[in-house]
């Protein structure tokens, strides 16, 4: 018998499978690679000294937050009550003058620990010096999947559109030479910010490499107008598809859809990361989810940033996701728990083309599994697990994560990031962003 890592007994283990087979009183056994080798009813051999025992609890894939600001977590609370553009006039300044390396890592790390404890086990990360993130990813366990950030502006890097080019294609390179897909990527900010013939430099870049893009589009009906003005008249999916960047992308909201858009991205294989907790505070819209889904497009959740989202809770997007479609259509029966619950797993890890690897639990894929508190009192009684998930269970229920065979999380206490010192690190880093935000603010003559 091979030597195994881990195994977790007792279980519920709801699969989100292609079939969304669920197993009652289960073992699954963890190999020494940190894939999963076996899933059964019942117990099964193993040689893993690390047993959990989940006493009829569910057990259930790494939940997937396919767009994020991690190191925003320092502006959390400072974007709020506003729309949109106030919000990036007031945090995009802030950000520039005070973001440096430390305080990344800093705002990096709380997201992590906030994301890990919530069962996020993998991230699309988009925010500036993505170095700091992949220190965090090392220490944390977390999957954070980043790119260089580009924008016209020189940001808190700084670097001129130009240099931002050639520090991307170094990146690229580095993550090909060291066989990193999860950083062959790049994120353009969005089709306001960027510049048509910008825009096609970066489609290039990416096609060289063979890179993936991560990029904000259709958020807003404002962000609709500036793009318009912009680039003649286009949508913000026309622009992308023209520059050819909308190619397998991931559009992170896509609030502002018109029909045509739709089937751009369903033509262009794109996914969608709906992200409906920042959508509804900023009262950008509601997304066209049900039509993106019978247009055959691939929808995954996200939290947005911290200072948009405010946290990184994907069991609240997986609630407003369903919830918001439901009642916008008048239509109770549609978006039902399992579908949500895909949306959260196997669509995020499709987005992010690694659903051959993690995004459900089956034999050969990675052990990235979540472990939820069997006495937790909204998950009692269970009749059906994906409606539990879906429209009971919070960040609280969860008790254990596992990333690629790495227990993380074990009752509820982060076992690689230091809890306390993170916190209070955030903490000490407030009265600069505040002093950031109030100088923004003076020179806007507010
Ligand atoms: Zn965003």
């Amino acid at each position: 018998m091979s030597n195994d890592l881990l195994a977790i007994t007792h279980a519920r283990v709801v699969t989100v499978d292609e079939h969304g087979t669920v197993f009652d009183d289960a073992t699954i056994v963890v190999d020494n690679s940190g894939c999963i080798r076996e899933i059964a009813t019942g117990d099964i051999a193993h040689t893993a000294t690390t047993v959990i025992d989940a006493r009829g609890g569910i057990v259930m894939p790494g939940l997937v937050n396919a767009h994020a600001h991690l190191g925003m977590t320092l502006f959390r609370g400072l974007g709020d009550d506003m729309n949109l553009e106030d919000f990036l006039a007031r945090l995009m300044p802030a950000e520039i003058s005070i973001l440096n390396h430390d305080a990344v890592v800093a705002g990096t790390e709380l997201g992590a620990l906030e994301s890990l404890l919530g069962g996020i086990t993998t991230t699309l990360d988009m925010y500036y010096l993505p170095d700091a993130a992949q220190q965090v990813a090392e220490r944390s366990g977390m999957r954070i999947f980043s790119a260089p950030n580009l924008l016209e502006s020189d940001g808190p890097e700084p670097l001129a559109f130009d240099q931002r080019m050639q520090w991307s294609e170094q990146w690229l390179q580095q993550a090909q030479s060291d066989g990193n897909d999860h950083l062959n990527w790049l994120a353009p900010h969005s089709t306001y910010l960027l510049g048509d013939s910008h825009l096609r430099r970066i489609a290039e870049l990416a096609h060289t490499y063979g890179a993936h893009i991560h990029v904000h589009a259709s958020e807003t009906v404002g962000e609709m107008t500036l793009v318009a003005n912009r680039h003649h008249g286009r949508t913000p999916i026309q622009v992308l598809a023209d520059t050819d960047l909308l190619t397998d992308a991931v559009l992170a909201h896509g609030v502002h859809l018109s029909d045509e858009d739709i089937e751009l991205i369903a033509d262009h294989h794109a996914s969608i990361t709906h992200c409906p907790a920042s959508n509804q505070k900023l009262a950008s819209g509601t997304a066209r989810i049900i039509d993106l889904h019978k247009a055959g497009v691939n929808v995954a959740l996200g939290t947005d940033g911290p200072a948009s989202g405010n946290d990184m809770d994907l069991w609240l997007a997986m609630r407003l996701a369903g919830y918001a479609q439901k009642n916008t259509s008048n239509d109770p029966t549609v978006m039902p728990a399992l579908d949500v619950l895909r949306m959260a797993t196997i669509n995020g890890a499709r987005a992010l083309h690694v659903d051959h690897l993690i995004g459900s639990l089956e034999v050969g894929k990675a052990a990235d599994i979540l472990v939820l508190d069997a006495d937790s009192p909204s998950l009692t009684p269970i009749f059906d697990p994906h409606v539990a998930i879906v429209a009971s269970a919070g960040r609280a229920d969860v008790s254990s994560v596992i990333v690629n065979g790495r227990l993380v999380v074990h009752e509820k206490r982060s076992l690689t990031i230091n809890h306390k010192e993170t916190v209070q690190r955030v903490r000490q880093l407030g009265g600069n962003v505040m002093a950031a935000v109030k100088e923004v603010e003076r020179t806007r003559g507010k």
